[in-house]
């Protein structure tokens, strides 16, 4: 398989540190407000990608954080922790807070066939393995103490910049407008390790450490939580395209001065989704939520197929149009899927040529729009049977997660066994009289509805699914 690495900047073949398994961390939400839509995009497109490696037969351990602490309003390490600030407009407790947007993002991710990485971990439980990795930092000199707070020393590594050869003088995070500089830091990159010292006294949660009350900064969670569930080597690192810098920038540069070896080989970044206005961002306040498009008549399988139509790596204009457009065709899509009839044997030599098409997509860097014309080219192909084509949707779900074959619950109590059984009277009586379009009719309506016809020797019996 071939997969873009943002470190490299070039498609590369993707080759784990140990053969057959893929370990794989995530930057999980920071819990302070309902995921938007452009967050679930990130979520979504790797989620495909954890989907795929399994299908490609590897062994994967994903694992995500999840931020309760110590995500300034700012990236670089100023303004006021984004959870504070999200419990004082609440009127909640931090914890309250975040176990209440925990749950709301994980509702929103059931909600869009998006699986739950093998482990999860929120920051406030690792505090203990902060404290350990920067204390080793403090001892090996790649950290200091200044005005009460620990830095991460950026002059001791041999390269900061590991993504991109970026000017410093381009790099304006570290003095944004409105953003004063932090004059404790030796070097602009510097950053917070362990805050103890903040203008902001009353921080919620804090933490004895042997340098003084206090709580850890947002970049250490990540290199920790990774290290303590995945080891000292990570295959894939994933996260949007923002976390880049200094996220993503800061994690390479404690995790390999703490590990004296390279950390993690390939790192994938979704792209933004953006509205016609530009970024959809939480702290802006004008976003769109998954409950409001489902407030407005929309469906979560509509949006995950909205978002697989283009690839990870092209920013997404999310516009009412376009999103209508992804919806109705979602919708058609299905009607067709749903009407296949499940008849005939399963064919293996069609089923692996389709098959082929659809990894000869994935495999390059994940072309999911091209996978879905791979559904499309199975829906309406001339050479397979029903069967065949229930085995390959099946079979590409797997990955897709469309729900391409999943009746809708409310279909599937919309018949009652009287109904269904009439149906299948009025089947075998157009079998009967050679009718067999209209047979298949009435099975592919049934499959429609979720109701899956069993020919037996003693008669037709049927399957809810
Ligand atoms: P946050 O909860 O703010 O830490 O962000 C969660 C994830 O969403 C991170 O991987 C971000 O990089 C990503 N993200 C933030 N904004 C967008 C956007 N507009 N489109 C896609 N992903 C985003
Ligand atoms: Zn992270």
């Amino acid at each position: 398989m071939k997969l873009y690495n943002t470190l490299t900047r070039t498609t590369e073949e993707f080759v784990p540190h140990e053969a057959g398994k893929v370990k794989m961390y995530t930057c999980g939400p920071t819990v302070y407000n309902f995921a938007h839509i452009g967050n679930l995009r990130t979520y979504l497109m790797e989620d495909v990608l954890e989907k795929y490696l399994r299908y490609a037969g590897y062994d994967v351990k994903r694992v995500m954080n999840i931020t309760d602490i110590g995500h300034l309003s700012s990236d670089a390490d100023s303004g006021e922790d984004k959870m504070l600030l999200g419990a004082k407009r609440e009127h909640k407790t931090v914890l309250e807070l975040a176990k209440f947007y925990t749950d709301a993002f994980f509702a929103d991710c059931a909600a869009l066939n998006i699986k739950r990485p093998d482990v999860v971990q929120p920051a406030t439980g690792c505090v203990d393995e902060f404290i350990r990795v920067i204390s080793a930092l403090m001892e090996k000199g790649y950290a200091y103490k200044a005005g009460g707070n620990v830095y991460f020393d950026t002059s001791k590594v041999e390269q900061y910049h590991k993504f991109f050869n970026f000017k410093e003088d381009d790099l304006e995070v570290g003095v944004r407008e409105g953003v004063d500089e932090d004059e404790n830091k030796r070097n602009k990159n510097d950053f917070v390790l362990w805050f103890t010292k903040s203008k902001f006294e009353d921080q919620a949660l804090k933490w004895d450490s042997p340098w003084g009350v206090g709580y850890p900064g947002w970049h250490i969670e990540c290199s920790c939580i990774a290290m303590k569930y995945l080891g000292e080597y990570v295959d894939i690192h994933c996260g949007g395209i923002d976390n880049v810098f200094p996220h993503h920038t800061n994690e390479i540069a404690q995790s390999e001065a703490y590990l004296g070896h390279p950390w993690c080989k390939y790192w994938f970044h979704v792209l933004h989704l953006n509205t016609a206005g530009g970024k959809m961002s939480k702290s802006s306040g004008g976003f769109l939520t998954l409950k409001k498009l489902e407030e407005e008549g929309y469906s979560p399988m509509e949006y995950r197929f909205f978002c697989l139509q283009s690839h990870y790596r092209n920013a997404l204009v999310f516009s009412q149009d376009s999103f209508d457009n992804a919806a109705n065709a979602y919708r058609k899509l299905r009607q067709r899927t749903l009407a296949i009839p499940a008849e005939g044997e399963a064919d293996a030599e069609g089923f692996a040529r389709y098959k082929k098409a659809f990894c000869d997509a994935m495999d390059a860097d994940l072309n999911t729009s091209l996978a879905v014309t791979c559904v499309y080219d199975v829906v309406k192909a001339k050479d397979l049977n029903g069967a065949t084509k229930r085995a390959l949707l099946a079979d590409f779900d797997k990955v897709l997660s469309l729900d391409l074959l999943k009746a809708e619950e409310k279909k599937q109590s919309a018949l009652s066994a009287e109904e269904i059984e009439a149906a299948i009277a009025a089947r075998a009586a157009a079998k009967k009289a050679k009718n067999y379009a209209e047979a298949d009719r009435i099975r592919g309506e049934l499959a429609a509805k979720g109701i899956t016809l069993v020919d037996t020797p003693n008669g037709t019996t049927y399957k809810i699914q």
